[in-house]
């Protein structure tokens, strides 16, 4: 490993010039003391409220931490987040905390931050193709997907509460969204999903209608809102003429906003045809109020405050010169190797369960979700 970057580099080349033949990484050198150090943090975009509660709680756990810190949003600009990359390289930040928009596309950014001996964490998404990550934080993203669709079994009742076999048979109708490609996690959550649902699928116990059920096909370019809002109304246009949609598998909240809008035109949210079950991501505040309204039927939890914690208690292991405790080393391999991980537990959440889960955990209080 690259780091700690080490302060001895002039004696170290004293001993080179000296013709000792010792590599400036094999001299016994005291690490250069990270006190006050800047740490470079980037988020994919303020649209989403998740990435300003990471943003808001990395910064505070670092700075407690006497650290300085450089906090960007790129507005999920590919261009404008690494710039924001090149920029702290420049300033000298000592650690990268990086949520990127595309994992594959700040492979240049990252050969800079390793020429310079500045070690790479990658928060919540993991950053492909390139050996120059070197920790991962995150949650099980496969498992957020069997969440995600094990609420949508619990919903249309074909599972009971307890994850037993419920009263639906079927053949219930339900379309599936996922999230955007050059996202790592899109994958796992679909994947996840999938173990699920495609046995249910097989038996005819749930029928996609519109027959979409490849990724790609489903899959929401960048997350965004109105694209999946846009591709729900086509679906309802073209595959269910004089037919019900039971569920939608959204894997974010805010995709889930745009799908119950194209439902609510399309003249669903009433007493006579209620709301399909539709899931999400993120527990964002206006799905929250959505699922305490009856409309939108669940979210997945995941804790921003233990994520940004995991992430920051890694930054200053690493920016320490000690190892960062880890939890998996086998799930992340991203293309050129496998990533050292953390990974947090994330929760369903449903009317049921958001006091005790969002509200008596002090993650909202009361009054936001009113
Ligand atoms: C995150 C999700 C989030 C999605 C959209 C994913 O990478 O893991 O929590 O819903 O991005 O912002």
């Amino acid at each position: 490993m690259r780091f700690p970057r080490l302060a001895a580099v002039a004696a170290a080349t004293a001993l080179v010039l000296a013709g000792c033949g010792s590599s400036e990484k094999t001299v016994d050198q005291q690490p250069q003391s990270s006190d006050g150090a800047l740490v470079g943090v980037t988020m994919p975009t303020r649209s989403s409220e998740r990435w300003i509660h990471d943003g808001d709680n990395i910064k505070k756990a670092l700075e407690d931490k006497g650290y300085k810190v450089d906090l960007q949003y790129a507005e999920n600009d590919i261009p404008t987040q690494a710039n924001q990359l090149e920029n702290q390289i420049t300033k000298d930040a000592r650690l990268l905390i990086i949520a990127s928009i595309d994992g594959t596309a700040i492979t240049t950014q990252l050969q800079r931050a390793a020429d310079a001996d500045i070690p790479v964490i990658a928060y919540d998404r993991l950053i492909r193709n390139s050996p120059n990550v070197d920790y991962y934080a995150s949650f099980d993203n496969f498992k957020v997907g069997v969440q995600q669709a094990t609420s949508l079994l619990t919903g249309l009742k074909v599972l009971g509460a307890d994850g037993s076999a419920g009263p639906a048979k079927g053949p219930l109708n339900v379309e599936l969204f996922a999230g955007s490609p050059d996202d790592n996690n899109a994958t796992f959550f679909f994947d996840g999903a999938m173990s699920v649902l495609q046995p249910h699928i097989d038996k005819g116990t749930l029928v996609v209608k519109s027959g979409q059920t490849d990724f790609r096909t489903i899959a929401i370019l960048r997350w965004d809102p109105a694209t999946a809002q846009k591709r729900m109304e086509d679906l309802l246009t073209a595959s269910y003429g004089g037919a019900r949609v039971d569920g939608v598998l959204s894997p974010y909240d805010g995709l889930s906003i745009g799908i119950l809008s194209a439902l609510k035109s399309g003249g669903y949210g009433t007493a006579d045809q209620p709301y399909p079950v539709v899931t999400g991501q993120d527990a964002e505040v206006a799905s929250v109020k959505s699922i305490i309204a009856g409309e939108q039927y669940s979210t997945i939890h995941k804790d921003t405050r233990e994520l940004a914690k995991v992430a920051v208690d890694m930054a200053d292991a690493v920016l320490r010169g000690d190892k960062p405790e880890i939890n998996n080393d086998k799930d992340y391999d991203n293309g050129e190797k496998v990533v050292p991980s953390f990974l947090l537990e994330p929760v369903i959440v449903d009317k049921s369960n958001y006091q005790k889960v969002l509200v008596d955990s002090g993650y909202y209080t009361a009054d936001q979700l009113r």
